[in-house]
């Protein structure tokens, strides 16, 4: 980062960080490198970029621009979040332990159960609310907590700090999932957290046009290991989408404040609506938020008091929402977790864990705020119609 940045607040540091560094052309918006190999000084000459997957322009600017705006000292850009997530679990090794939040994304758990489990890695689940927890789970192989706050899709804040000190003193590495948040809400890193993983397809991109995923760490030591791992196994974000990326965090905090507006009227409205059982929402219930959240952020979830086809039926009554998997664009999705981004938690574990089939996730949009209420309020009359057809 260039140092009149660095004193810069995090609105001003969004919109200027990501210049590529010795790019003399005077251009304003970041430039585009395609190149897979760069032109080298002798034999051997690894001063500057050499090959793509090493290292690239655009990629180090943004890069660069995520360590800036999540208080780090490294980011790594990587194809997905789940690629990102891969280069963290490739720093363990057979025997290790994880403990993680029992409430995460699909194809997170995915990966643990289905990959890692093969490679003789143990995982334990347990309710992030509580964060003692953590510590009753944890044994002599546990290498990793692994949270997510809010949680997906009940939305559940784990107390990141407390985890963190509990990890710290027992030896083990903190890795935060903070794409629900972002840093614009919560600095992961700040509150004593290892290692912060993105799915960048989601706020960080904003428009729902690219799928990227990124880490940020401190410690030097962890940043050489895990820009090892991105190295080696390869699954680097290419220039374009890197780009694509720079271009969402922008307008990050602009559209953070809009979502989370958004999302508070939706909740308020929720609240009256009869057919409404929970509500699940950061600070809901009257319960503390800790990590002094800034916003609530753009994300929701709540129960209708009715069976799973008529669940099914309401996420399909919307036309302002589109029904649709992944979060975190400018458009307003609407998502049966049930039968789509959880579908792949087997059925028991899924509704062990609340889960259940009348769950409904909003990822709320920056449309509007009396267009998504009328959309929403459409749909409830469309069941309510009809459930009462039916009797
Ligand atoms: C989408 C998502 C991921 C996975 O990221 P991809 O970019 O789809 O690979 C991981 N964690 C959370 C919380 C997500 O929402």
């Amino acid at each position: 980062m260039s140092d009149d940045l660095a004193d810069k607040k995090f609105e001003t540091q969004a919109v200027h960080l990501g210049r590529v560094e010795g790019d003399e052309t005077g251009s304003v918006a970041t430039g585009i490198f395609p190149s897979s190999t760069y032109r080298v000084d002798y034999p051997g000459d690894e001063s500057g970029y050499v090959y793509s997957r090493w290292s690239n322009p655009t990629r180090q600017a943004l890069e660069t621009a995520l360590a800036t705006l999540e208080s780090g000292r490294h980011g790594y850009a990587f194809a997905s979040g789940l690629a990102a997530q891969n280069a963290v679990m490739n720093l363990l090794r057979p025997g290790d332990h994880v403990v993680s939040v029992d409430d995460l994304y699909g194809g997170t758990h995915r990966q643990f159960e289905h990959l890692m489990r093969n490679f003789g890695v143990t995982f334990s689940y347990v309710d992030g609310e509580d964060a003692g927890s953590f510590e009753k789970a944890a044994n002599d192989r546990t290498r990793l907590f692994w949270i997510e706050s809010p949680t997906n899709p009940l939305m559940k804040l784990v107390d990141i700090a407390a985890a963190a000190e509990i990890a710290t003193r027992r030896d083990i590495l903190t890795v935060v999932d903070n794409t629900f948040a972002t840093p614009f809400i919560q600095k992961p890193l700040d509150l004593g957290a290892d290692v912060v993983l993105h799915s960048a397809s989601k706020y960080l991109g904003g428009h729902c046009d690219v799928v990227a995923g990124a880490l940020v760490v401190n410690d030097d030591g962890l940043a050489e290991k895990i820009r090892f791992n991105q190295y080696a196994v390869g699954g680097t974000l290419s220039p374009f989408d890197s780009w694509l990326v720079l271009r969402g965090l922008k307008t990050l905090p602009l559209r953070m404040e809009r979502h989370s507006y958004n999302s508070m009227k939706l909740v308020e409205y929720l609240e009256t609506v009869p057919m409404v059982d929970r509500i699940f929402y950061p600070g809901q219930d009257g319960k503390p938020v800790p990590n002094k959240m800034k916003l609530p952020g753009g994300m929701l979830s709540f129960t209708i008091k009715a069976d799973f086809e008529t669940v099914r039926r309401f996420v399909m009554s919307t036309s302002v929402f589109i029904l649709a998997e992944s979060l975190g664009g400018v458009e307003s999705l609407i998502n049966h977790p049930a039968s789509m981004t959880h579908a792949s938690i087997p059925e028991d574990i899924r509704r062990a864990r609340g889960i259940g089939d009348n769950l409904v996730r909003l990822s709320v949009g920056i449309e509007h705020i009396d267009d998504l209420l009328i959309d929403l309020r459409t749909a409830f009359d469309k069941i309510r119609t009809a459930v009462s057809r039916e009797k």
